[in-house]
């Protein structure tokens, strides 16, 4: 199974198996045929609503038309930017002034925002599949083109859209494809949003490979009784997920290989995973395979992975991060004198090869800070500090900047600083993680307030994580707030936050 052209193959999939099942909701499904003949109808609406080649931002969560909408998007030459709706509206604010969109597809309750740009809600897309195919001219995304967008935490409180290629993405579900052994037809457990790129690990596998997708969507995920009923019964073969999730699944006593046979392969990416957690998977899954898999956003979901086996967990107190792909090139540089550090000497990861992304969207000096060529490949400066064993087993030793991951989310921690300083009842602020395990536990925040009628700190505290919440995603929003005085400062004057978070974990 080699993949040429992403949208080709979804295309090949349908015409030669219409009624072959693609998302599996429940008692409810949908087929390849619906994939397709939905997503042409919206693309022909596409072409005759907008002239413009800009992106097309699709909002909502799990739902089988966003799917719809992304390869809609996809057969016009169009990139897609999936937002999830449970985004706050000042941030969706603030990447739809980064990335100009032609249009924005809401799927999810479209919050009411101020902004120009079109928006076709559910009812009109509704109404449009439900309606006789239009004619138009299929182009599909290819090559360099960018594919999707997706928005990170940015240092500065803007979020940056890292820019994923057709090229970069067939890259990656190559990979996927050979390396985890994943045949045709598999289902996949689709539970991250959209808007983060650990779903792409199941979306894009599953949709080349004539698979489908099981959505577990945050209704169901936040609701323990309601998680552990529904987990057996969505038939999955391919597990994709956070650690943190299964850490969360592992909870239930009866999440395992006996009472969900179906699971023969799990899937790790997007942050640690802890080794407590690989051990006891392996205990409870003896029959399945486990991978580690690392990687960023910018290098498309993940550039390496590794068979978990008791043999590696006896070996490494850390559960290594894998072999680099076979098309990819790690190497590891000092921070400081950016110059490369030999082999088996720890250092910043870089990645270079055909995965790694043009750049963030409209931010040529972020863009600037962290990408580069390398040897006729782009290459990316991970953050990520690590090393590689002599057999090339890369082993991950934590963060070089103040980048953290928590509940496998990305958060620049000083993203949450900018928002949480311009609340009008903070004066000056700093946010720190408590690690358990290089795991964080919980972000607190330490705050200097301005002057305030609050007679109670928790009441303080409330109204801040109020404002808060307008501006940030409710992960970022720290569980801890500590009132002082003054910041720690550096010698130079400047918050000193690493001396605070030794304080933190001593
Ligand atoms: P994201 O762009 O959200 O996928 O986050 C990428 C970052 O997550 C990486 O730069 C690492 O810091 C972290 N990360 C991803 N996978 C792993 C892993 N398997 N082990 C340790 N850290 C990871």
């Amino acid at each position: 199974m080699k993949v040429a052209n992403i949208v080709q193959t979804i295309e090949d999939w349908a015409s030669r198996e219409p009624d072959r099942v693609v998302y599996c909701e429940g008692q409810v499904t949908y087929t390849y045929g619906q994939l397709a003949e939905w997503s042409d109808k919206l693309a022909a609406y596409l072409d005759a609503t907008i002239k413009s080649k800009a992106p097309i931002v699709v909002y909502g969560e799990l739902e089988f038309e966003m799917l719809v909408a992304f390869l809609a998007a996809s057969k016009t030459g169009r990139a897609y930017i999936p937002i999830e709706s449970s985004t706050p509206k000042d941030r969706v604010e603030l990447i739809l002034s980064v990335a100009q969109p032609a249009l924005i597809i809401s799927i999810g309750d479209w919050q009411e925002l101020a902004t120009s740009i079109p928006i076709t809600n559910r009812e009109t897309v509704n109404e449009i599949i439900s309606a006789e195919s239009l004619i138009y001219e299929k182009q599909p995304v290819m090559g360099d083109q960018t594919y999707y967008i997706i928005f990170t935490s940015g240092t500065t409180g803007v979020p940056k859209g890292v820019q994923i290629s057709h090229d970069n993405l067939v890259s990656f579900v190559n990979w996927e494809l050979s390396d985890f052994n994943l045949r045709e037809g598999l289902q996949f457990l689709s539970q991250a949003p959209y808007s983060f790129d650990l779903s792409v690990m199941g979306v894009y596998s599953a949709l080349t490979s004539g698979g489908s997708l099981a959505p577990l969507k945050k209704s169901v995920i936040n609701d323990f009784k309601a998680l552990f009923t529904t987990l057996p019964k969505l038939d999955i073969n391919v597990w994709v997920s956070t650690p943190s999730f299964m850490k969360i699944c592992l909870m239930e006593p009866t999440f395992d290989g006996h009472h969900v046979p179906s699971i023969e392969r799990f899937l790790f990416c997007g942050e640690e995973l802890p080794k407590k957690t690989a051990v006891e998977l392996l205990q409870r899954f003896p029959e399945a395979e486990i991978y580690n898999t690392y990687g960023p956003t910018e290098a498309t979901v993940a550039i390496s992975g590794v068979l978990v086996t008791s043999e590696l967990m006896e070996t490494y107190n850390r559960v290594p991060i894998g072999y680099v792909k076979e098309d990819t090139q790690v190497f590891f540089m000092d921070p400081d004198s950016e110059t490369i550090i030999e082999n088996g000497q720890m250092g910043e990861i870089i990645i270079s090869g055909p995965s790694v992304s043009k750049g963030y969207l409209n931010n040529p000096e972020k863009t600037q800070a962290a990408f580069f060529e390398y040897q006729g490949q782009p290459a990316y400066r991970t953050g990520d500090c690590g090393r590689v064993t002599e057999d090339g087993l890369l082993l991950y030793e934590g963060r070089i900047d103040f980048q953290v991951k928590f509940h496998g989310y990305r958060i620049e921690l000083e993203d949450i600083d900018h928002h949480l300083s311009s609340v009008s009842l903070v004066k000056q602020a700093v946010v720190v993680p408590k690690y358990q395990e290089h795991k964080v536990e919980q972000l607190i925040a330490y705050v200097v307030p301005e002057a305030h009628s609050y007679e109670k700190e928790f009441q303080l505290t409330k109204a801040i994580k109020e404002s808060l919440s307008e501006f940030v995603m409710d992960y970022m929003i720290p569980q801890r707030f500590v009132y002082v005085d003054q910041l720690l400062q550096t010698p130079n004057g400047k918050i000193d936050r690493k001396s605070l978070i030794n304080e933190v974990n001593p």
